[in-house]
């Protein structure tokens, strides 16, 4: 049962670094699905635009290739023949001039306008200038940016800057593909579309959330884009900072985009600034030398975290004494990512000698096998009286709702659908980026000024030790990294 697909209008988007790879692994083939899907208007356009000299057909055979690999469809397919009519392409140098009046008479009047800057950060200046100079994109055109949205505060607002400059908040669109994911917004239906937990939802009746993120790859390969950035600015600041909202945000009075993301910034606002005590920043390490981060990142002294592990507070009357740990890493035992809500005790137990109630666990799998997982206590079947234990009511979403993972739209897929419907709940709002950084900025600054090395953990482990003292600390424990 996936759900029904509605076309979205018809629309011209050109991607600014089409030649780029996360236009070949994503925006292409995300484009050609939804196509296939029929989401796409047979008159829609969709216009390539980079430095590199090619007409029309070069731009298809590239694209073609692009989609065939990480579409995993056939370059004989037919549906891939009419999608490449879609599309075209322009030669343009974001510092240049050439190339913008070519781009701006390929443009439809009265087809949504959307403007996908798939380039270096550095480049959206230039980029926003030159639509706006050439009289490319109006008021009602769209602009979707990709992470990293700035390094630092100051770089975020500079940004944000940037853009403002020639778009009104309500056009731009900075995307966090986390937010793309078909559980992430579960969250917010299991939240809000259901009775049953929103009155547990709370410091009284919660005793603490784990969020963890867990990849088993390193950074090899792009060690030194990681190096400059690490777990906090790569993974924390933005994805798991979004989950975190999504967990502890007030109900917003509609499911519409200021309302959802005012609720989510003022949770960002009520995070207390961090204790140095309550973090743990770790680097994979290989035994016997070959594979460890300091291989990957080049630099063989590198303090930069590969694994991070904290323990956030929220200050609001909601969530005062329920402390939220976050972990994420690299070459880690598992890869996943889930979201545990540890309920209270049950205040008295009237099973005396039978065993005592555990505490509930609600654990939402975003990956893999995205699904919800419910811990309840039960009287274990037979005759040998009343004994407890617990039991999980399992729920894969695949399962439940019959849908076949090759079916569900893949994060940029909804997203970009989203950009065109003008919908703008799963995208970040400047504000609540530079509140992010605003939180984050100390906790990075106070690292780069110590002199600490960052704890070493083994490959294939669950992380640092001294993580793990984090949680014993408060008499509590990580929750196993399985996959
Ligand atoms: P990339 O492979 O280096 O591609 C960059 C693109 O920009 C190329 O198409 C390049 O084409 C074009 N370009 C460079 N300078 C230009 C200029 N002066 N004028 C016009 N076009 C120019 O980078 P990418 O991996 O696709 O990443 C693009 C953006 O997405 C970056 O901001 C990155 O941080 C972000 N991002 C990427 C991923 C990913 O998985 N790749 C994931 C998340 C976010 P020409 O050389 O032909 O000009």
């Amino acid at each position: 049962m996936v759900s029904r697909v509605i076309p979205v209008d018809d629309f011209d988007i050109v991607i600014f670094g089409a030649t780029g790879d996360l236009a070949h692994r994503k925006i292409l083939p995300g484009l050609f699905r939804r196509f296939v899907a029929g989401q796409i208007p047979a008159t829609a356009r969709i216009i390539g635009a980079a430095r590199t000299e090619q007409d029309d057909d070069g731009f298809r055979a590239e694209a073609a290739s692009a989609i065939a690999e990480f579409a995993g469809v056939k370059k004989n397919d037919p549906h891939l023949a009419q999608f490449l009519e879609l599309l075209g392409y322009t030669a343009i140098d974001a510092k240049g001039e050439g190339g913008w009046n070519a781009l701006k008479s390929r443009m439809r009047e009265g087809a949504v306008h959307a403007f996908y800057l798939s380039v270096a950060p550095s480049l959206f200046g230039d980029i926003a200038e030159r639509l706006a100079g050439h009289g490319i994109a109006d008021d009602n055109s769209r602009v979707v940016v990709e992470k990293p949205f700035g390094r630092d505060l100051a770089s975020a607002r500079a940004l944000n800057q940037v853009l403002a400059r020639h778009f009104d908040e309500h056009q731009v669109y900075r995307i966090d593909h986390y937010l793309g994911k078909e559980t992430v917004q579960n969250l917010m239906a299991v939240r809000f579309a259901n009775i049953l937990f929103e009155p547990l939802w709370n410091a009284q009746h919660v005793d603490h959330v784990q969020i963890t993120v867990a990849e088993t790859v390193g950074v090899a390969g792009r060690g030194s884009y990681y190096d400059k950035s690490g777990a906090i600015r790569d993974m924390v600041q933005n994805h798991m900072m979004q989950l975190l909202c999504l967990i502890a945000m007030e109900p917003p009075y509609h499911f519409d985009p200021d309302a959802v993301r005012d609720e989510k910034l003022k949770v960002i606002r009520a995070l207390e600034p961090l204790k140095p005590e309550d973090i743990v920043r770790g680097q994979y390490h290989a035994e016997g030398g070959d594979g460890s981060y300091l291989d990957d990142a080049e630099n063989p002294d590198s303090r930069t975290e590969s694994y991070v592990a904290m323990k956030v507070r929220i200050s609001n009357w909601r969530w005062q004494g329920t402390p939220f740990y976050l972990r994420t890493g690299k070459k880690l035992r598992a890869r996943t990512s889930e979201i545990a809500i540890t309920f209270k005790e049950p205040p008295h137990s009237i099973f005396d000698d039978s065993g005592v109630p555990k505490a509930n666990e609600l654990v939402i799998r975003l990956q893999p096998n995205e699904g919800m997982n419910l811990k309840v206590m039960i009287k274990e079947p037979g005759p040998g009286g009343m004994r407890l234990v617990q039991v999980p009511l399992d729920m894969s979403f695949a399962v439940a709702l019959g849908a076949d993972g090759a079916d569900m739209p893949d994060a940029y897929e909804r997203l970009i659908m989203d950009v065109i419907r003008g919908n703008q709940t799963l995208f970040m709002r400047g504000d609540e980026v530079e509140a992010a950084w605003a939180w984050t900025d100390p906790i990075i600054e106070a690292w780069e000024d110590s002199k600490r090395r960052p704890e070493p953990y083994d490959s294939g482990s669950s992380g640092p030790e001294e993580a793990l003292r984090l949680m014993h600390r408060d008499n509590r424990r990580w929750r196993e990294l399985r996959a």
